[in-house]
Formats: structure tokens, C-alpha cells, sequence
């Protein structure tokens, strides 16, 4: 353990940047990775604001940050896949590889695993961080750390679109403008569909998502995005819809969105149960997938940026120094409609 500086929670609505024991001993199988870029997601954000997730309570002084990249600085003993000086991003949770869920391929749903910036597990905004070198991905030369630490939200993306199934030429609806609503559209576009209908209230939030070819944007304030669906569908309906918006009114008309066998994907997450059509569900023969996090998606979602397919920069609103760190909690807490990404910058030496 070494006396690190951090951005710590230390209780609700409270943020501190102060030095804190983190772990700095490298393991066999382990590197450890001084941090360069760090988003600020909504899990931060939401710890900070309300102090738990659903069952995982901040009762102890935390880091936040799960949104990584940065360089290795030491590798440990029997790693082979990287070298000092590689620029990589991290995946932030650590399953337990000898459990049913890991074996089974699904590691993500693995009931032990350890996950960056979730009670009780320390985030990296911090200097340097120890990661298993498996779930440590190097960057192409032409991703840039920023662009790095997109990874992480757009493997949500990734999950999504692979959960949906999406075949060449699908048309997508994805409910919900959000960071990760946007990040699912443009995986969706990559997946193969031809066009992908999103919708949300907020105006600044489509015209960000607009500016990726393949994106209709549609303002539910105005229009009616069933008969909207319908009218671009032939009477048909999508072929995938991707409930993003975590609204529990987006289920109350969830089930007219997909064509006969059409599939749901959840994404969002109501804060209730809510209420769903399952007449509707059966008689069209639809199929509902759910997703938590990711497995697998990193290293495609590196390659698919990588080769210029997908472009998450213009995503990254605002980058704040790491001494700036509450600036930007306090900003991610304003929540404006025009900012999908903030960044913080850690110091490099
Ligand atoms: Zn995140």
C-alpha cells in the first residue's frame, strides 16, 4: 500500500481530493498502469448525489472513476501481452475467474466480481492503479487516451447491440438520448443497421446524436414515434428496440415499437417495476434481452475505433485537470442537456 492522492467520497455530497492507501504492489499476471484520462459517469455522479446504487452503499471513504486509460508503467510476473510503455485502457471489473458465471462466458454476471468506483472497491482517479493484464487492452496508435477512456460506455453499447441480435440493413429504435443511448446508436450503426430512429425530450441531446450518418432523430415532445416507426416501417415496426431511457413511461407503449418477432433490449434501469404489455409481447412473438455491463466487447470496440468506423471524440464535452476533479462532479451534477462526456485529465508526473 502507498499513500496515493485521490478524488475520495467520503460520504454523500462529500468529495475530498486528499492522499488515501491505495494498492501499488504488482502480482503475477498483474501490471500496474500510471492513469492519464478518466470519465465522469452517471454511477459516480449518482454515488456522489445519493450515496448508493440499489444495494451497494458508500459506508466507507471511496474513490470514484471506473472510465480509464493510461500507460503501464511495471508488469508483473508471466504477463506476456504487454510491455512497459503500452497505452491501454482497462476494463473496471474483475471477475472471479474460476467461477460458474467466468466459465460459462459471462463473466460480467459473475456474482463476485470486483468492480472499480462500487462499494466497497476504490475507483482510479488517482495516479496509478494494479489491473490483471487480461481485462488491460492496448490502444491503436491512432486512439488517444481520451478516446480511451470511451471504451467503457461504448462496451455498453457493444453489449447492447450484440444482445439485439442486429442483422444488415436493421432498422433500431433506440429510446433515450443519454450517453449511453447514443452510445448504443452508433454501436447499432456499426452492428450493421441502416438507420437507427432515437428518441428523447431534449433537443440538444438528438442534435448530438443527429450529427452521427444513420441517426433519425426524433423529439417526442412533437412527434408520435409509434406511428412515426410505423410510417418509416411500412406498417412493419423496428427490428430491435433499445429501451435506454430507464423512463418507466417508455414501457407503457414499448411493446408497438418492434416488428412480429422483433426483439427489446434493456438498458435503462426504472427506478420502480413498472407495468408491460405482455399480450402484445406474445401475440407478436417479441423477445426481451436485458444487459449489465459487458463481457467480451473491449477488444472490438478498440478495433472498430481503431479503424475510423466509430468516432467517439466528438462525444467528449468538456476535459477538467485532475486538481479540478469536484469542478467536474459539480458540472456532471448540473446534468446540461449538451454535455454527453466529461473528462478529467490526471497529472503526468
Ligand atoms: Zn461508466
Amino acid at each position: 500500500m502507498t499513500l496515493m492522492r485521490a478524488l475520495v467520497l467520503e460520504r454523500q455530497h462529500e468529495l475530498r481530493l486528499r492522499d488515501i492507501e491505495l494498492p501499488t504492489e504488482v502480482g503475477p499476471g498483474e501490471v500496474r498502469i500510471r492513469l492519464h484520462t478518466v470519465g465522469v459517469c452517471g454511477s459516480d455522479v449518482h454515488y456522489y448525489t445519493h450515496g448508493k446504487i440499489g444495494p451497494f452503499v458508500v459506508d466507507a471513504p471511496m474513490v470514484l472513476g471506473h472510465e480509464a486509460a493510461g500507460t503501464v508503467v511495471e508488469i508483473g510476473e508471466g504477463v506476456t501481452n504487454l510491455a512497459v510503455g503500452d497505452r491501454v485502457c482497462m476494463e473496471p471489473g474483475i471477475p472471479d475467474p474460476g467461477s460458474r458465471a467466468s466459465r460459462l462466458g459471462m463473466y460480467n454476471v459473475d456474482p463476485a466480481v470486483r468492480f472499480w468506483a462500487t462499494p466497497p472497491i476504490h475507483g482510479v482517479l488517482t495516479s496509478f492503479v494494479v489491473h490483471p493484464a487480461a481485462y488491460t487492452f492496448k490502444l491503436p496508435d491512432n486512439v488517444s487516451f481520451a478516446e480511451g477512456a470511451m471504451v467503457e460506455p461504448f462496451a455498453v453499447g457493444m453489449q447492447a447491440a450484440t444482445k439485439g441480435g442486429i442483422k444488415p440493413g436493421d432498422t433500431a429504435v433506440v429510446l433515450g438520448a443519454g450517453p449511453i443511448g447514443t452510445m448504443v446508436a452508433i454501436a447499432a450503426l456499426a452492428g450493421g443497421c441502416s438507420r437507427v430512429v432515437v428518441a428523447d425530450l431534449a433537443q440538444p441531446k438528438l442534435d448530438i446524436a443527429a450529427r452521427y450518418q444513420g441517426v433519425i432523430p426524433m423529439n417526442i415532445r412533437e412527434k408520435d414515434l409509434v406511428a412515426e416507426v410505423r410510417a418509416l416501417t411500412e406498417d412493419w415496426g423496428a427490428d430491435v428496440v433499445f429501451e435506454c431511457s430507464g423512463s418507466p413511461k417508455a414501457w407503457s407503449s414499448i411493446a408497438e415499437l418492434p416488428r412480429p418477432g422483433g426483439t427489446i433490449v434493456v438498458v435503462g434501469l426504472p427506478v420502480e417495476p413498472v407495468a408491460f404489455d405482455i399480450a402484445t409481447l406474445s401475440t407478436r412473438e417479441l423477445r426481451i434481452e436485458s444487459v449489465f455491463r459487458y463481457s467480451h466487447q473491449y477488444d472490438r470496440a478498440i478495433a472498430l475505433m481503431g479503424s475510423g468506423r466509430v468516432d467517439l471524440k466528438p462525444l467528449i464535452s468538456e476535459t477538467f485537470d485532475f486538481e479540478d476533479s469536484i469542478k467536474a462532479f459539480d458540472r456532471a451534477v448540473e446534468a446540461r442537456p449538451t454535455d454527453v462526456k466529461l473528462q478529467i485529465r490526471m497529472p503526468q508526473s
